[in-house]
């Protein structure tokens, strides 16, 4: 087991030794300073290791607060020496915000002086709080001083200080050499050890101070929002330089059957502002009317205070300014607020217009099954010359051969195909095999949907695409996919081209 070492040694008059100020072995009259232990001390003063104390017996004491006694000791003999006492700097910072959310803060930094006249170790301050130095300075301040060599003050030990208001540092001593001898200690404990405030009057004094002076600022800051508010107000009754106001509009989103869907909107407006302005804590608040004829109330307040701002039930306009925002449309932001019937009437405004969109779908649906039916049962003269009147030619004089697979002619099936699915569609992208399977063209028609049938179909628009294609109506995309270029040509017959 090592020996403990200790470097300073409690005299037998009371006062801290350091090894290297005493006698040799047991003539250096010291015994232990660690408290509950007491027992004399040996000075080992060899040439090869380092000057040391060592207990005379085996106790198991380390001798922990030896330091922190030589510490107290050096405080109390540099007071009577009128020697100064560093202090940490004193930082005051207060902050608030103003109507806007913005934030003022201002921050101070005092350098104290303290020049020690009287230093006093353990004393007193309440029945739970003894100080391990008192001191006093030349202006009569008092401070107390606590030295941390193993354990620092808590918040628990900050608030005790804070309780009986008396201003205490903490003079970090943790990592000083256990050897360190009393020049350096004394440098260590007056000026370059890490010290803090623990409870400082001067800082609370200092953010008080602090306070008043932006509270003041703030004051002037909201005074200036509301006098421009009032500028504002004077604007809008007067019709004069109004500003350009983003209206928010009301909409309301419909579904229709065929899953399509329509917005409703309205953009309500203010067409006159009344000139009964009354001011409150955070803006103005006055009346107004809408589109002519609905009577409205209005809030003007500064941005950021929307919470605190009360409405009556009646319709609402509340206008919110922010002055940090530099382009004039952005200053402002309207809402509507109270405006339940106004929505309800948009509700069924929307409704109505929601059974005439239906019932247009209807209408649509029943006029194609209508041509459907008539179309199919037409026979194939009348069939070209339906078609030939939607493309605006004159119809063959003689009709082609029925094909099977199509359930038509050459002529009607081409033709249909050419007015469906390529005439005026250029850009859109055509497939032999759709155009085969193709659920309109079957439902004029009326083909066999069977397989054999299928592929003849599909084969046969293969090969008719691939014509349209080298003559420039179609450019290829794909195997069998085509995109329409030049469908427009009036001059083009769909069911030329046949063999
Ligand atoms: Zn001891």
């Amino acid at each position: 087991m090592s020996e403990v070492k200790i470097a300073w040694g409690l005299g037998v008059d009371g006062i801290m030794r350091h090894i290297s100020e005493v006698k040799k072995g047991k003539a250096c009259d010291c015994v232990c300073p660690s408290v509950n232990c007491s027992s004399p001390l040996i000075a080992n003063q060899g040439s090869k290791k380092a000057h040391y104390f060592s207990h005379k017996a085996h106790t198991g004491c380390g001798g922990e607060s030896a330091l922190h006694l030589a510490a107290k000791q050096v405080l109390e003999d540099s007071a009577s020496e009128n020697l100064h006492l560093i202090l940490p700097e004193i930082h005051g910072t207060y902050s608030s915000t103003d109507m806007a959310g913005e934030t003022v803060e201002k921050a101070l930094v005092q350098v104290p002086n303290f020049q020690m006249v009287k230093a006093q170790q353990e004393v007193k301050l309440n029945t739970a709080l003894i100080a391990d130095v008192v001191s006093q300075s030349t202006k009569g301040e008092n401070l107390a001083v606590e030295i941390f060599v193993t354990n620092a003050k808590d918040e628990v030990g900050e608030r005790k200080y804070s309780a009986v208001d008396v201003d205490a540092i903490e003079i970090d001593l943790s990592v000083l050499p256990w050897n360190v001898d009393r020049n350096e200690l004394k440098v260590f404990v007056l000026k370059t050890a890490n010290r803090r405030w623990l409870h400082c009057r001067k800082k609370c004094q200092l953010e008080k101070k602090l306070k008043l002076q932006v509270d003041n600022e703030i004051i002037e800051i909201n005074r200036r929002y509301l006098a421009n508010l009032y500028t504002i107000a004077k604007s809008l009754s007067t019709n004069l330089n109004i500003p350009n106001f983003t209206w928010p509009s009301l909409t309301v989103n419909k579904e229709l059957s065929n899953s399509e869907r329509f917005i409703v909107s309205r953009e309500p407006k203010v067409t006159h502002f009344n000139d009964d302005w009354l001011p409150f804590k955070y803006g103005y608040k006055g009346t107004a009317v809408v589109e002519k004829k609905v009577n409205i109330d209005v809030v003007l307040f500064v941005v950021n205070n929307l919470r605190q701002v009360m409405t009556h039930s009646s319709p609402t306009l509340l206008i919110s300014y922010d002055e940090q925002m530099n382009i004039d449309n952005l200053q402002f932001n309207l809402r509507w607020k109270n405006i339940d019937t106004w929505r309800e009437k948009l509700e069924k405004i929307a409704n109505a217009e929601l059974i005439k969109k239906e019932q247009e779908i209807v209408n649509r649906t029943q006029k194609r099954s209508a041509f459907v039916q008539y179309f199919k049962n037409a026979n194939e003269t009348v069939k070209m010359q339906i078609l030939c009147k939607k493309l605006g030619l004159r119809q063959p004089e003689q009709l082609s051969k029925y094909v099977y697979c199509w359930n038509s002619s050459w002529d009607v099936w081409r033709t249909a195909v050419w007015v469906y699915k390529i005439h005026g569609n250029k850009g859109y992208i055509i497939d032999a095999n759709d155009i085969a399977s193709d659920p309109w063209l079957e439902s004029l028609l009326g083909f066999s949907i069977d397989y054999e049938a299928y592929e003849s179909r599909r084969k046969m628009v293969g090969f008719w695409l691939k014509k349209l294609f080298e003559l420039g109506y179609l450019k290829r995309v794909g195997w069998t996919k085509y995109e329409v270029e030049s469908s427009q040509l009036k001059s083009f017959l769909p069911w030329s081209y046949i063999r």
